[in-house]
């Protein structure tokens, strides 16, 4: 990065020379969308935005740059939590690189059952053009309408079918990379079984942008389900959710989609701030589940086993209410009140956020002694932990105290992660379980990585990007 130099008038010029009007946007009002975080926690600068059409584009633009020593930010759908595609936050110089033209889906080979698409397609746009092709692309994450498949492999996507299909590292079989030099690593040819040596493709999923540009990929894709069945349930406390997701697993096997909870705080919070979200059951319970299974027998036989293990969760007194989704239209509404938490939190008042990973048994334990950690710290605070059970991913978000004012709140952000973050990590977890390291964790990856994984991630970086190119001051420290 000491090497990075600031972008001239000529390099500049040669970029939009090279992409044509189309392809490129300058100047604080047009540049304006690109520089600033979804929540609002970072707001950068950029001298460029440039929005090439093709691979061919993405790699004169790299090789230029490389070329100049100029810094390059890849851009997918800017729905990231971790900083990940804000430019200029260190260095004003940098040009952001849009994938948003680059949407085409390029085949879908159905007896394959794969997909190859552009980097920029949204991820919502991918899932529909799969489901008219009738095959299923399981990624699924609130963010789906406007997060691009680009972003989701640059940042190893979670979301709520990891239960069942894995992490989007899982659903990748081939991608094509421009490197920062302008070559091109092309590795789209969809098999599933390919031993010839290194698995390089998988460096650059979760690499957030540090090591190349994605420009395509091909995914796999899975039949799509016959029978889906979706209940909000009601439950005393995290230690029935964790006995009642066993016993989910037993009874239900891989029928089970997603196993997500999220506590009352919550849905007081979605109720309050978005209309049209109410929970569809008659009281307020501590906690909710919101289970979904799905496969290939008939509806009434996925509904049928919902059943039962709904019958044995209130006769074992694990389960204290709960509503079966009747139609598609009341599935949604049960999403729509999951998807809502992080918007709702975020109109609530100041939060200060926690990506965490446990093993599952231990969720209980750890949501007990968190929450007394960062109430010890600061009486009043009000947890809001949620998220994917099935996988042992907490987001422990904290809300500001309703009598505090939000700034002196925001002070507290790395004394509250120092905090949570160790406990999780002593837990045998992870302080960063989906949404990546970004320039929001990066000192967090310094103090808690193990120092061979960073010696090895370093000589990664330098060997694909000798010139610090790709993303400066991301995910490493520099
Ligand atoms: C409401 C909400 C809910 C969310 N829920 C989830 C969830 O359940 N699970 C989850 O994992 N995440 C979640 N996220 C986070 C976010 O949506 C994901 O990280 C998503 O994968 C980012 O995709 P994006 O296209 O928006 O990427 P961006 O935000 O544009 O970029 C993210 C990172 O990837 C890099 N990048 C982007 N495109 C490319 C490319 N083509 N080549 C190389 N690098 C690239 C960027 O430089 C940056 O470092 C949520 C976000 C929101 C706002």
């Amino acid at each position: 990065m000491k090497n990075l130099k600031p972008a001239t008038e000529a390099l500049i010029g040669s970029l939009q020379e090279l992409l044509g009007p189309q392809g490129w946007v300058s100047g604080t009002a047009d540049t304006g969308p690109y520089v600033s975080e979804w929540r609002g926690l970072y707001t950068g600068s950029t001298p460029l935005v440039v929005k090439p059409a093709n691979t061919l584009e993405v790699s004169s633009v790299l090789a230029l740059c490389n070329e100049h020593c100029v810094g390059v930010v890849p851009q997918g759908g800017h729905t990231g939590l971790a900083g990940g595609a804000i430019p200029g936050l260190e260095d004003k110089a940098e040009i952001v690189l849009s994938l948003e033209r680059m949407n085409t889906i390029r085949s879908i080979d159905a007896d394959n059952f794969t997909v190859t698409v552009e980097a920029g397609c949204v991820l919502a746009n991918l899932q529909q053009a799969v489901t008219d092709a009738g095959r299923f692309f399981p990624l699924s994450l609130a963010s789906e309408g406007s997060c691009q498949i680009g972003g989701n492999i640059s940042t190893n996507a979670g979301g709520t079918a990891v239960l069942r299909y894995g992490n989007t590292r899982d659903l990748v079989l081939g991608l094509e990379v421009v490197l920062s030099d302008g070559r091109v690593l092309s590795n789209l040819n969809g098999v599933r079984k390919d031993n010839t040596g290194y698995d390089l493709k998988q460096l650059f999923v979760g690499a957030e942008g540090t090591l190349g540009v994605v420009t395509a990929a091909t995914l796999k894709l899975f039949p799509a389900p016959r029978g889906t069945a979706t209940a909000l349930l009601a439950v005393a406390d995290p230690g029935a959710i964790v006995r009642l997701f066993s016993g989910a697993r037993d009874a239900l096997g891989d029928e089970i989609l997603a196993f997500e909870t999220f506590p009352h705080i919550a849905m007081e919070m979605v109720e309050e701030h978005l209309p049209g979200h109410r929970s569809p059951l008659d009281a307020a319970y501590p906690w909710y589940v919101l289970i979904e299974t799905a496969g290939q027998l008939s509806q009434a036989l996925i509904d049928q086993h919902m059943l039962s293990f709904l019958e044995a969760g209130i006769e074992s007194g694990l389960l204290t209410d709960g509503v079966l989704a009747q139609s598609e239209a009341q599935r949604a509404e049960i999403w729509k009140l999951r998807h809502g938490i992080s918007e709702a939190q975020k109109l609530a008042g100041a939060s200060i956020k926690h990506d965490v990973s446990v093993p599952v048994s231990v969720i209980p334990d750890f949501i007990a002694r968190a929450s007394d950690a960062v109430a010890q710290r600061l009486p009043g605070i009000r947890p809001v932990p949620f998220g994917h059970v099935g996988d042992g991913n907490i987001h422990f978000n904290l809300s500001q105290p309703e009598a505090m004012e939000s700034g002196e709140f925001l002070d507290l952000w790395e004394e509250m992660n120092d905090l949570v973050h160790s406990l999780a990590v002593e837990m045998g977890g992870s302080f960063s379980a989906e949404h990546g390291i970004g320039y929001l964790k990066r000192d967090e990856m310094q103090r808690l990585s193990d120092p061979v994984d960073l010696d090895l991630m370093r000589a990664i970086k330098h060997a694909l990007d000798p010139q610090g190119i790709m993303n400066p001051g991301k995910l490493l420290l520099p």
